[in-house]
């Protein structure tokens, strides 16, 4: 038996053995990588080597990559204002961002013109009001939409490429946060100008991610902290190549594993969705007719409150989420499942379970027998 039961992996993962050996290499290694030293030339080696190790697992060899404290730190870089698109050459000043993406994304932006672009029931983007508005307001080209790729609470699945194709038939630009996509999902055709990325969801460590874009999209022409000139300008700061590292050697495991371990975990989730629908046929799976991550649920018990359900899993060895794990602690009514139309009283009892590379069925038995004790 496990001493502790994970399936939290939305939230954060376990670091990854090939990232702590990446990071303990690169701890061996001292200069500053904006010295012409030769300890300063080793550790630049470290970090452009893993930016081309991200570069080949996304397979997006034109985009470039900014290193910063994370995702949220990514999407501020690119959403305080400081972009220009480089077709029409003009600044960005609109937002078009999706109602369910992460606070993230809906708390980092610094524009004043901003419109929400709602969901369906399933959780997906309505692609027929952000046609109207890319056309309505005449500004298409001094627009960014912004739409997430995987939801962190639902699992549900963004239509990527029917977003791009609209987004690029308005000359708008399109940014999307791939945070729980990349590692659990191939990117396939999937070319948005810009994503953001965070090394702790697919088992780096936290403190790192990535913002990737198009320069032939859109350029950085303010980076949010400045200062000594790294990132090329768009971050300043002395980059953090033990991060980096480790950042990069999960990412090229997760992709490397991401066939196996997703065809293995999409079982694990299905059968306990069909046990907890055995126990309780009044079980709301939301999201479920979409498609969604394979590792993702996030599902309702009538008549449970996700507060007294967390705590009893908890007190049986078995970490879960309620809602959003960035806002857990504190368990307030999910944005994402109120976008989605689900009544107030079924939301509260919201719970999310995230599957990851050391899950088994050991772990769903014992969910299941945690969960039958109070359902
Ligand atoms: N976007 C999504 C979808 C997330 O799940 C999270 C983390 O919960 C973030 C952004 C923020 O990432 P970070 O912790 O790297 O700032």
């Amino acid at each position: 038996m496990k001493p502790r039961i994970y399936c939290d992996y939305n939230a954060t993962s376990p670091l990854r053995q090939t990232a702590k050996d990446a990071m303990l290499a690169a701890m061996e290694v001292d200069g500053n990588p904006s010295s012409i030293h030769a300890p300063g030339r080793a550790t630049r080696r470290i970090i452009e080597d893993a930016r081309q190790t991200i570069r080949d697992g996304l397979g997006l060899p034109n985009h470039i990559i900014v290193f910063t404290s994370g995702a949220t730190e990514a999407l501020a870089t690119l959403l305080h204002g400081g972009i220009v698109n480089a077709r029409s050459k003009k600044p960005v000043s609109r937002l078009l961002i999706c109602a369910a993406d992460h606070v993230a994304a809906l708390e980092a932006h610094s524009f004043d013109d901003v419109i929400k672009i709602g969901v369906d029931e399933h959780g997906i983007v309505d692609l027929g009001q952000l046609r109207t508005e890319l056309s309505d307001a005449g500004k298409a080209d001094e627009t960014i939409v912004c739409v997430h790729g995987a939801n962190n609470e639902t699992g549900v699945c963004q239509p990527l490429t029917d977003i791009e194709t609209v987004v690029e038939e308005a000359g708008a630009l399109l940014v999307s946060d791939l945070v729980q996509w990349v590692g659990r999902r191939a990117l396939g055709a999937a070319n948005p100008d810009a994503i953001v990325l965070s090394a702790h969801k697919v088992g780096g460590p936290a403190g790192i991610g990535a913002l990737l874009y198009n320069p032939a999209r859109l350029s950085i022409e303010r980076g949010l902290i400045r200062g000594g000139g790294q990132e090329k300008g768009a971050r300043a700061g002395t980059e953090n190549r033990i991060g980096i590292a480790g950042f990069a050697a999960a990412l090229n495991e997760a992709i490397e594993t991401m066939p196996r371990d997703m065809l293995r975990l999409g079982a694990l989730r299905d059968a306990f969705e069909a046990k907890l629908f055995v126990m309780r046929p009044d079980v709301e799976v939301f999201g479920a007719s979409a498609p969604r991550l394979p590792n993702t649920s996030c599902f309702a018990i009538p008549g449970t409150k996700a507060a007294t359900a967390l705590m009893q899993l908890d007190l049986d060895g078995i970490a879960v989420s309620s809602g959003a794990a960035c806002s857990s602690g504190k368990v307030k009514a999910s944005h994402v499942l109120a976008a989605m139309g689900v009544a107030a009283d079924l939301a509260e009892g919201a719970l999310r379970i995230s599957f990851g590379f050391d899950t088994d069925e050991e772990d769903v038995a014992a969910l299941i027998a945690s969960i039958s004790k109070w359902c």
